[in-house]
Order: structure tokens, then C-alpha cells, then sequence
């Protein structure tokens, strides 16, 4: 669902004659947004099951469970409006990451995360949970969960 799918947008474009409606519902003009928002069955299974996927991943990666519903309520969010920004939570000293990691998503957007925009802060928030946090952990942190959580991403994206 990147940039370049044959959305109907884009098909009448390269092709007058075709039409810029959806396929699988009724919607008159098929743009962006609308494949992550179609009220076809299908596709809304297909956001479901990557909804699924990415919580599971997460649980398998030992994420922080703070971590893992501001991630898929991001996604969520997005599914729901392409110009989505998530509130940004009161600061405490245990959650500085998290917040930052929240503003500087919805800077970037949401909808940049399934290909693989995620702010760094985020890793920083994961990487400083392990209880023996030292220098070397961000690295392994990025190796373990955030390079294979921005690649299952891109493949549901
Ligand atoms: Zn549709």
C-alpha cells in the first residue's frame, strides 16, 4: 500500500478512460488513504490481520507494554484519519521517551510508520526498559526489535 499502488486516483491519471473509484466498495474516488480505510470486508481483514501480526511480533520482541499500545493505536489512528496525531501524555520521569518518541511521530505522521519512518525515540524508550540497560544495549536494541519491526511494517504496508 505504498505510494506507487495502482490506486484509482492514479490509474485515471495514466489512463483517462479508467475509472478513479474503488474496486472493492462504492467509493467514488479511490485515493491514498482510502486502502486504509475501505469498508470492504476484505480489506478490513487485511487491516486486522496486520493489526494482529504487529501486536504479536511485539509481544514476541518483549516490547514495553506502554510502547506497544501507543504504537498500535498510532496505526490504529491512522487507519481511522490520514491526518492523525496521537494527544501527547503528561511527562514523567519514566516515560520521557515515550512522549517524545509520540511527538516527534505525529511531526513525521503516522501513516509514515508502515514505511518505516519511526521515531528513534521509541527505540530509545524500548532499549532503556531492559532492567541491565548499559552503552552497548540502543545497538542491540536496534538489531533485535527495531530493524525487524520497521521490516514486518513495510511488508503490511
Ligand atoms: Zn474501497
Amino acid at each position: 500500500m505504498h505510494d506507487w499502488s495502482p490506486i484509482g486516483k492514479m490509474r485515471q491519471r495514466i489512463n483517462p478512460d479508467e475509472p478513479c473509484s474503488c474496486p472493492s466498495c462504492d467509493a467514488e474516488v479511490e485515493a491514498k488513504h482510502h486502502l486504509f480505510c475501505c469498508p470492504c470486508p476484505k480489506r478490513e481483514q487485511c487491516r486486522r490481520d496486520a493489526i494482529t501480526a504487529i501486536s504479536g511480533f511485539l509481544d514476541k520482541k518483549c516490547t514495553v507494554s506502554d510502547l506497544k499500545s501507543v504504537l498500535l493505536q498510532g496505526l490504529q489512528g491512522y487507519f481511522n484519519d490520514p491526518n492523525y496525531r496521537m494527544p501527547v501524555p503528561g511527562l514523567t520521569s519514566t516515560d520521557t521517551w515515550l512522549v517524545k518518541g509520540i511527538e516527534s511521530q505525529n511531526k513525521i505522521g503516522w501513516g509514515e510508520l508502515p514505511k518505516g519512518r519511526m521515531a528513534l525515540d521509541f527505540e530509545t524508550h524500548q532499549a532503556k526498559s531492559n532492567p541491565n540497560y548499559h552503552r552497548g544495549t540502543n545497538h542491540q536494541t536496534q538489531q533485535h526489535w527495531t530493524v525487524p519491526l520497521v521490516s514486518l511494517l513495510f511488508d503490511h504496508s
